[in-house]
């Protein structure tokens, strides 16, 4: 497929909702395209926790995040639809071409990409980690920096500083046991941790076996090495105290900012700030074949989960398929 061919389907959004759409969309018969700002496919489930069980998927009683999107891209992709990746989109226009209305999408990188439809399946937006307010704090990254726990191997033997007071970091702490040199360094700014109350327990039960070094309220204050991290200057802010730490991985969990940029300029409708409104008996929005699916559509007692954004996936594809033929929309069994 050249990319200005015109496909059936636009499925903006790698995540499993959007992988979902792209299996009901071919096995329509619909040709399909997915654009995606991250380098890789799979969501916040690849991106923020590919290493945490998920238990609440049908038909997997027990699978990893990794797993689950993995499984997610070889069922979405398996009738050919085309995944441009490392691309947010920016625009989204109508044109008339050959006769035909269309849409037009443009990313920060290129396009148009054509469609007969559009699904967007963006989540909470293009998302970023939130940063530590060390100057220049990027830099780091690839150098010992980690702003997510991709294989815990890449931390085999190291010396870690993991901050954060929330699940994430307490879940690394715990989860780095076996892998990491001990003890690891848990840094948080306030005293009390946002987390489950069971890790943070266990946390300070492997603090008093020497396994773990908690440090509240601390922040740390700026970072050493020539090429990779090699140590950190945490303060005490409760006295002022700085200290030295050495270590070769940083590992920053504070969280995702993320918005939704240029897709709330579209002239969708929004439900709230962060979600654009769908009819939910065919998840099309306000703007004649834009769909919406999974953490990004709206309607009153959503609830955002991978399951009911699957569900919805098919409400959408199945819709759209429906409107740009002109059919009735009918449920078409997979089975053969
Ligand atoms: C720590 C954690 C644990 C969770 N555990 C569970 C659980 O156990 N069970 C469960 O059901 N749910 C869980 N969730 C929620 C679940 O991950 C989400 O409901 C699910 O990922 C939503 O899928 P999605 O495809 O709608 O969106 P996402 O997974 O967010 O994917 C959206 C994709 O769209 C891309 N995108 C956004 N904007 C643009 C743009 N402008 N241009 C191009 N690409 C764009 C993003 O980069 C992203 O890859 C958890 C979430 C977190 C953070």
């Amino acid at each position: 497929m050249s990319f200005n061919d015109v496909v059936d389907i636009t499925i903006l959004g790698a995540g499993p909702v959007g992988l979902s759409a792209a299996y009901y969309a071919g096995h329509r018969d619909a040709t399909v395209r997915i654009v995606e700002s991250l380098e890789q496919l799979g969501g916040q489930v690849a991106a923020t926790y590919p290493e945490k069980h998920v238990y609440d998927v049908a038909g997997h009683p027990k699978i990893l995040g990794q797993n689950l999107v993995d499984l997610c891209v070889e069922q979405g992709l398996q009738y050919g639809a085309e995944a441009i990746l490392g691309e947010e989109a920016k625009t989204l226009e109508r044109l008339s071409q050959n006769g035909e209305e269309i849409y037009a999408l443009t990313t920060d990188k290129g396009g148009p990409y054509l469609s007969r439809s559009m699904i967007v399946t963006a989540g909470h937006g293009a998302f970023e980690p939130r940063k530590l307010g060390v100057e220049g704090i990027d830099e780091w990254l690839g150098r010992g920096l980690h702003y997510v726990v991709r294989e815990k191997a890449q931390f085999s033997g190291k010396r870690c500083v993991i901050v954060g007071g929330g699940d994430s970091a307490l879940d690394w702490t715990l989860g780095l046991q076996d892998t990491a040199d001990l003890p690891i360094t848990l840094v948080h700014r306030r005293d009390r941790f946002r987390a489950l109350e069971t890790s943070v327990n266990e946390a300070k039960r492997l603090e008093d076996e020497g396994a773990v070094r908690i440090l509240t309220p601390h922040e740390v204050r700026e970072v050493h090495g020539d090429g990779d991290i090699e140590a950190v200057t945490i303060e005490n802010t409760k006295t002022g105290e700085l200290e030295r730490y050495d270590c070769e991985a940083l590992i920053t969990l504070l969280g995702f900012v993320s918005h939704l940029g240029s897709i709330a300029e579209w002239g969708i409708e929004l439900e709230g700030k962060r979600q654009l409104k769908v009819n939910p008996m065919t998840m099309e929005t306000n703007v004649p074949l834009v769909f919406a699916a999974g953490d990004v559509a709206g309607y009153p007692g959503k609830i955002t989960l991978i399951t009911i954004g699957m569900g919805e996936a098919a409400i959408a594809a199945n819709n759209a398929v429906a409107q740009i033929r002109g059919e009735k929309v009918q449920p078409k069994y997979s089975t053969d």
